[in-house]
């Protein structure tokens, strides 16, 4: 059995984009830190290595550059009608959001690109509400993708890690999985825990937990930054809000095993108060990995407006939840259905420009920074190859020529036949009724013709309106829907510099806490909704903070 200790001037739990932005800056500032994972070194970086690399700013420079007019006062505005704080311990978080939203308008853009980081010029529109002015959604596009997806968002801080080891200030301790933190007279001093035998796991995969010793870190400061728990499924449910109807009985999983929840209750056992359990950002429309990464490993589609959008009986979604507008919003819906699954129906021509999956490992076009494989992928004819292997090999997706046929093969994937062929053909025609003038009563078209005056979404986005039984747009698809888990929106309570705050409002000595485990600021900035890009941004912000602050 392995007995190590390790003493530092900073104990930093968990190696994601959080805790490696933190570090980084610790050691900019001379600051010796202990930087403790329990996944193996292939798995540096944590979720941001999977993600799509989609930022959130505020009248960006690509923004301007396509006409966008957009200001920090919009994007409160927006921030608020999408966060809708309502509880007396939303204090801090709303203080965090303001200041996210200030830095998304400022210095955010300018900071990243000094280091290195560029976007695509064609800013993406997540979100888009379709309700009033003050509520939820994004006014205008603000999805920025960066070149390289997530590990070009990572890539800047990987290297500045790398250069901090190499001085010596980063001990960077992996297989090494914190069980406790260690208190002496009322103020953190270390974290405890389990070696874990070496693994040979790939990036993403699970990794064996035998554990072949212990450890004891020991610093003044102890900063928590491990992350969600999108992949423990039993804490998901447990904390699943009435409001969005009954916890799912089926999920799939948008996030690598080691999003596993564990450290939140070992941070509250050390005094840290843990706020917003309740709200959580999940997908609908998820669709099963055909070749997994991780257990229950699902793809999230980032849809455009054109498809139509039917729940497991075959009924259309209500106004305005259209593909792309409001998440949760629909995440409710579906649960008042009482049923997991919903479906899109559409045509290639709509897929060809409209599905995007999220994720580095699905858009190797852009991680791989190939301009000549995004211009041919994204613009160029047909189907991009990533989603053709989903159309080919996927468990959700049903491909026909004709409706009777499609409707027949989707009855087939699903445990009963739940859809009524007449009704899902009602829907279908009744739509395509609407497609014949420019103008429509229907609000989803309305929605379609509207986006396509941003020039963005007309060239590469969206696809130009049609019916979907026109035999020139097809074969028909359908495509399972599943609820993928994500993003945990509620954490640890901390201040504004990544304090974190016990039962009694007061800070907890020697205890900080940023990333996705501190809600990505104040234990919740985004209050009950998200707008897109703002978690890798909150990460990036609220690792940033802590580390300057810890740094004094
Ligand atoms: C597929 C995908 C796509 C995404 N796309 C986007 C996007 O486009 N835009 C956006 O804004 N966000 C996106 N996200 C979300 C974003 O990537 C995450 O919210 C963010 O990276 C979380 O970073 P973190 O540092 O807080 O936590 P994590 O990345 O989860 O890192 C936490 C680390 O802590 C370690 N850890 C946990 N517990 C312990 C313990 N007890 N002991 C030791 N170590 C521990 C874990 O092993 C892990 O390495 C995406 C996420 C995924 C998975």
């Amino acid at each position: 059995m392995i007995e190590a200790s390790y003493e530092g001037d900073v104990v930093v739990v968990g190696a994601g984009l959080a805790g490696l932005v933190a570090t980084t800056e610790l050691a900019d500032a001379g600051r010796k830190v202990i930087l403790l994972d329990q996944e193996p070194e292939a798995s540096l970086g944590g979720q941001a290595f999977w993600s799509l690399g989609g930022l959130f700013l505020v009248d960006s420079l690509e923004q301007r550059r396509v006409g966008i007019k957009d200001s920090f006062e919009l994007a409160w505005q927006d921030w608020e009608g999408s966060a809708e704080f309502d509880r007396p311990e939303d204090d801090w978080p709303r203080r965090w959001a303001r200041a996210y939203v200030e830095f998304a308008s400022g210095e955010k853009r300018a900071w990243l690109h000094a280091q290195g980081v560029r976007w695509l010029p064609n800013p993406g529109w997540a979100e888009r509400g379709g309700y009033g002015a003050i509520g939820h959604g994004n006014s205008v596009p603000r999805f920025h993708l960066t070149w390289g997806t997530g590990p070009g968002v990572l890539a800047p801080f990987l290297r500045r890690l790398a250069d901090a080891r190499a001085r010596g200030l980063v001990q960077v301790l992996c297989r090494h999985r914190v069980d406790d933190l260690t208190v002496a007279g009322g103020a953190v001093d270390g974290a405890s825990g389990a070696i874990l035998e070496p693994s040979a796991a790939r990036r993403g995969q699970g990794s064996s937990r035998v554990e072949m010793g212990v450890f004891v870190a020991r610093a003044p400061s102890v900063l928590v930054t491990s992350g969600g728990i999108g992949a423990n499924f039993d804490l998901v449910r447990a904390n699943w809000p009435e409001r969005l109807g009954p916890a799912p009985k089926r999920l799939i999983s948008g996030v690598p095993e080691h999003v596993d929840g564990r450290m939140l209750e070992i941070t509250r056992r050390a005094g840290a108060r843990l706020i917003g359990s309740d709200r959580m950002w999940h997908y609908v429309e998820g669709i099963q990995n055909w070749a997994p990464i991780w257990r229950h490993h699902g793809i999230r589609i980032l849809p455009a407006p054109s498809s139509l959008w039917l729940d497991a009986r075959g009924r259309r979604l209500p106004v305005p939840l259209f593909p792309g507008f409001d998440t949760l919003g629909t995440l409710a819906h579906i649960g008042k259905t009482g049923y997991d699954h919903t479906w899109f129906i559409l045509t290639k021509k709509i897929i060809e420009r409209e599905f995007a999956l999220s994720g580095s490992e699905q858009n190797p076009d852009l991680t791989g920074k190939s301009v000549r494989a995004v211009l041919k992928e994204r613009l160029g004819p047909g189907i991009p190859s990533p989603i053709a292997a989903f159309m080919r090999e996927g468990a959700d997706f049903v491909v026909e020529r004709d409706l009777a046929a499609l409707i027949a093969g989707m009855n087939r994937i699903t445990d009963d036949p739940l859809l009524d062929p007449d009704r899902v053909t009602r829907e279908v025609i009744a739509r395509d009724r609407e497609m014949a003038n420019p103008y429509s009563k229907d609000s989803q078209v309305m929605a379609i013709r509207a986006s396509r005056r941003y020039l963005p979404d007309r060239i590469s986005r969206i696809a130009a309106p049609h019916r979907l039984l026109d035999p020139e747009a097809g074969p028909l698809i359908a495509v399972r829907l599943n609820i993928l888990t994500r993003k945990t929106l509620g954490g640890i309570h901390t201040d504004l510099s990544g304090r974190v705050l016990g039962d009694d409002g007061e800070p907890v000595p020697g205890l900080w806490a940023a990333g996705e485990a501190a809600g990505f600021g104040g234990g919740g900035m985004h209050g009950y909704r998200s707008l897109e890009g703002t978690f890798l941004g909150g990460c990036l912000f609220s690792g940033r903070v802590a580390g300057r602050a810890l740094a004094g």
